[in-house]
Order: C-alpha cells, then structure tokens, then sequence
C-alpha cells in the first residue's frame, strides 16, 4: 500500500495523496495541501504544527492584555516553542509567505480574511482588534491552515486546548466562506 499524506486521510480514510515529506516536528507524511517546507530551517513542517507556530507567534507579539494567560496556557503544551525548539516563531505575515512558499494557494484567502472589517462575532472581533495588527495576521494565518485541516487541531492532556478559544470560532467562519464559495 502506498503511503498517504496523514490530515487527507483523517478527513477521508480511502483519499489518496501525495505526501511530499515527513513534518519536522510530529513526524506524519504530509501532502502539499497540509504541509509546507520552511525555507528557513530547511525543513518540511505539517499544516498543524504550523498552526501551532503561527498561533504562538501571534501570542508573542499581541499587545492584548490577556495575552499572558493564553501564552502560558499554550507554552504548557507546547513546551518546545517555549524553548525555541522544534517550533519556529514568525516576526508577521511576510515572513511565514516567504518561509513557506507551500501554502502559496491559502495566502489570498489570508490576506482576504485579514482585511475583513468584521466576524460578526463581537468576541472575535474584540480578540483580532486587541491583538494588534501583526498578531492578527499571524491569527488568520493559523486558523485559515486550521479550516484545511479535517479537525480543528491539539489539546492538551487534560482536554483543554491550547489554542485561545475565540480561534476556533474563527476557523468556523473561514469553513463556512470557503463552503460558500464552492
Ligand atoms: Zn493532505
Ligand atoms: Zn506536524
């Protein structure tokens, strides 16, 4: 049997792929759907640990002020972002498009969904403006690779996740607009 990028099986158990690569950091065969190379660390890294790295990012760089409490919550679980380890943070949106030239096909839904005035979810709305401007480049980013993957993505042990909650909601509306366009 030939091998199968790991997220397209997930969605689809008999989807045929092409994986491409194997991710740096958890190691699944992925497809160029669901992964990118990093033309920084020279390396090839999966849609979810991406997400993890751009939602890391966007914790780092927020000017929220509840960023604190989210940022500690999502180093408890990502304890090797913390350490800049296996996990590599992005300065902005310009440098995750340069680094990962991959995910070329998802950055006008990114840039489209960046300049969107409103969610129409005050909570959203509120999470994306206190944010600052590069965090909330970086937050499209993730949740856009989150809407392409079959589930939302990681929580921690105790089944709380590590992502701030408003970006689930988020990735919700990105599945619903990129339905509507079908
Ligand atoms: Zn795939
Ligand atoms: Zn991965």
């Amino acid at each position: 049997m030939a091998a199968n990028c790991y997220w397209c099986t997930q969605a689809e158990p008999e989807r045929e792929s092409t994986p491409l690569g194997c991710c740096k950091r958890c190691q699944v065969f992925a497809c160029n759907e669901h992964a990118s190379y990093d033309n920084v660390i020279l390396e090839y890294v999966c849609s979810t640990c991406t997400a993890a790295a751009l939602t890391g990012s966007a914790l780092t760089i927020s000017i929220s002020h509840s960023r604190d409490e989210k940022l500690s919550r999502f180093n408890n679980t990502f304890a090797d972002f913390g350490r800049g380890g296996l996990l590599s943070k992005f300065k902005g949106l310009m440098e995750f498009q340069s680094r990962m030239p991959g995910y070329s096909a998802y950055f006008q839904l990114i840039d489209e969904s960046n300049e969107r005035p409103s969610w129409d979810d005050a909570e959203i709305d509120r999470e994306l403006h206190d944010a600052g401007e590069t965090a909330k480049g970086l937050y499209l980013a993730a949740a856009v690779l989150m809407a392409k993957l079959p589930f939302p993505t990681i929580t921690d042990p105790n089944g709380e996740s590590a992502f701030p909650e408003f970006l689930f909601g988020l990735r919700g509306k990105i599945v619903d607009q990129i339905q509507g366009e079908k």
